[in-house]
């Protein structure tokens, strides 16, 4: 199976890449829904965050701190921000690939709740 983000990570595919170093990539999202809609993601092929394993903790923590740097480079950090992964169907995550979001640049909507009307908070 052929995936999208290893083919950006491999320079196979174009991207608006923002970041690089060895493990990581960064580039802009092709369907922006703020000023500022960066994907960060490893170059090592992780499916989805139930995929994690303990071995890529220091990964993982340095894609947030890419995000916060970019979040800084692209003039966000004072304004806010969110950095979030989808996970799965209901997370609502598109590519197989893990990705964090870095979302800002403009003041965003708190909507996480559940599609189904019928949940009530406790
Ligand atoms: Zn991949």
């Amino acid at each position: 199976m052929e995936c999208i983000f290893c083919n950006i990570a491999k320079k196979k595919v174009d991207a608006a890449i923002v970041y690089e170093d060895k493990d990581i990539i960064a580039f802009k999202d092709i369907h922006p829904l703020a000023p500022v809609h960066i994907l960060i993601i490893p170059k090592k092929h992780i499916a989805s965050i139930n995929d994690v394993e303990e071995s890529d903790a220091g990964l993982l923590g340095n894609m947030i701190i890419v995000g916060k740097k970019l979040a800084k480079d692209l003039g966000t950090a004072d304004g806010g921000y969110k950095l979030l992964f989808r996970t799965g169907k209901h997370g609502g995550q598109e590519v197989g690939h893990i990705h964090l979001h870095l979302i800002g640049g403009a003041a965003l909507h708190e909507e996480i709740r559940p599609l189904n009307v019928e949940w009530e908070r406790k």
